[in-house]
This record gives C-alpha cells, sequence and structure tokens, in this order.
C-alpha cells in the first residue's frame, strides 16, 4: 500500500493507475463504517484511494479540532487489511499553503440543521471534498448515510458543478446495540455510551410510529420523547426532512422521510438518522 503525503505523489500516482478509481475520504480514527466505504469502493473499483484528513476548514473555532482523535498508524494497518490500494495523508500545509481566497458557497442547505449549529461547516467539507476529488480524479466516490446532509450537499455540488464523479452511498454501520459508529464515539464514558443508545432509539421509535401510520407530529412526537426524558442529552434537533434535499417536510406529506437527530451526551455531539416510511 502506497501513503503520500505529498499532492505531487498522489497526482503521479493517479497519473499512472490503470483502470477505474474509487475514493474513500475519511478525517481518520478509522471504525467499521468507514471501513464498510472501504469494502464498497473495492467492490466497484481497480484502484482504491483513502484520504486521511482533519479538515481545519469544517471545525468551529468552540469545536474539537485539536481533540479529534488522530490514530495514524492503526488506521494505516487496518487499511493495508482492507486492501487498500493507496493513502493520502497530508498536513494542513500541504492542503492549505496559504488560507484559500476561492471558496465553494453551500446554499441554503448549509445554513439549516448540522450547519444552524455549526456555521461555516459544509464551505469548509465541501472546500476540501472538492479540492481532493480534483486531486483523484475519481470515477466513483463513496460517503456514508451517516452524515446524511453532507451526503445531499456533496450530491449537490456534483450536479450543480457538473463534475465527474459517481457519488455512493453507504449504510450507516452500527455496534450490536444500536449505536452508529463515529470517530467521536471514543469520546464518551461508558455512562454516557448507553446515554448515547437514546439517539438510535428515538430514531426506531419514529420509525415505529411511521408504520402505525403516525403523521408527522407524532412521529417527531413519538422519536423526541426517548431524548427529552433524559437528563443526560441535550437535543439540538430532530426532525423530518427530504431525503434528497433535506427540506423540511409539509404536514400532509406522505412517502420516504429522513428522521435526522443531532444531540450532546455530555460534551460530546452526535449525529444519527433513519429513513421513515409516512403515511
Ligand atoms: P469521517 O471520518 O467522520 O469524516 O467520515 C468519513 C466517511 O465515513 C464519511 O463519508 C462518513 O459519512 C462515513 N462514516 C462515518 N461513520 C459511518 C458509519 N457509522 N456508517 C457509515 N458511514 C460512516
Amino acid at each position: 500500500m502506497h501513503v503520500f503525503q505529498k499532492k505531487s505523489e498522489l497526482v503521479s500516482y493517479v497519473n499512472q493507475s490503470k483502470g477505474s478509481r474509487g475514493l474513500v475520504m475519511t478525517m481518520g480514527a478509522l471504525h467499521q463504517g468507514h471501513l464498510a466505504l472501504v469494502r464498497e469502493a473495492r467492490k466497484a473499483a481497480d484502484t482504491v484511494i483513502v484520504s486521511i484528513y482533519v479538515n481545519p476548514l469544517q471545525f468551529g473555532p468552540n469545536e474539537d479540532f485539536d481533540a479529534y482523535p488522530r490514530t495514524l498508524d492503526a488506521d494505516l494497518a487496518l487499511l493495508e487489511e482492507a486492501g487498500v490500494d493507496a493513502v493520502f495523508a497530508p498536513s494542513d500545509a500541504e492542503i492549505y499553503p496559504r488560507e484559500p481566497l476561492v471558496r465553494i458557497d453551500p446554499g441554503p442547505v448549509a445554513t439549516m440543521l448540522e450547519g444552524k449549529t455549526r456555521p461555516g461547516h459544509f464551505a469548509g467539507v465541501l472546500q476540501v471534498v472538492n479540492k481532493v476529488l480534483n486531486l483523484v480524479r475519481p470515477d466513483y466516490a463513496f460517503f456514508g448515510q451517516k452524515d446524511a446532509q453532507q451526503l445531499a450537499l456533496i450530491r449537490t455540488m456534483v450536479a450543480d458543478l457538473d463534475m465527474p464523479v459517481e457519488i455512493h452511498s453507504v449504510p450507516i454501520q452500527r455496534d450490536t446495540a444500536g449505536l452508529a459508529l463515529s470517530s467521536r464515539n471514543s469520546y464518551l464514558s461508558e455512562i454516557e455510551r448507553t446515554n448515547a443508545l437514546a439517539l438510535s432509539q428515538a430514531l426506531k421509535d419514529g420509525v415505529e410510529a411511521g408504520y402505525e401510520h403516525g403523521t408527522i407530529p407524532e412521529i417527531i412526537r413519538a422519536a423526541v420523547a426517548d431524548i427529552s426524558e433524559n437528563p443526560k442529552l441535550k437535543l439540538d434537533y430532530l426532525t423530518l426532512v427530504d431525503p434528497q434535499t433535506f427540506m423540511p417536510l409539509q404536514p400532509d406529506f406522505k412517502g420516504i422521510g429522513l428522521l435526522v437527530v443531532a444531540a450532546w451526551v455530555g460534551q460530546t455531539r452526535l449525529i444519527d438518522n433513519m429513513e421513515v416510511s409516512i403515511g
């Protein structure tokens, strides 16, 4: 497995690679969620390239950029075992030799939900996704449904800018108790980890209410109860959106909605989502 720190090394490798390329972008601290993306890439593409980069542009000033787990040696061992061809693990100076002047404007969806609590987050995400896509020029790029709003915005960017890449989404990987795998789960104490199960439980109760022909307010009420009844959790948002556009659903909507939740468990902010059949 090749490991590149420099853009020039990565680009030379890409230029001489044969057949199709698949890209998985990560911030490292890899877990089975990331490896599910790698497996899909391995099935689809001749050459699989994984990037590991904690992108400062997508963290707010009071967020966990410094604390974010960095486990490069363990990550490389996992990727080697997963049959990855090349890893791109650049430094900040390599990615941003100076403050970028030209920025991606992610549009109105980036001001809602995750973007409302984390202003500038999606602009930072799209900036780095764009850069790494330009370096790797993959046929396919793989993103997790875990970060559903990010996935929707990447799809919108690729469509609006006619970017020559096929975006593939991969279902959320969970632990046996239902907690969505996340690098940030490493911040949780054992008790917090138990409390964090309320997020997936809330979503499951929302899905259940949907099966029972619940209306949108009934679905949300069923789901919110799991979180508001737990004093150890602080709800940020829990709502139903259109899975493609991320716009809020009208009260009379029927079809598949995406129930999205974000909550703090102690100091740790977690997100999760599930599809709900409405009506
Ligand atoms: P991150 O390293 O958190 O930026 O995530 C890198 C990629 O892995 C993103 O496309 C995430 O959506 C995806 N990912 C993270 N956690 C999971 C999970 N539990 N299941 C599926 N995909 C995930």
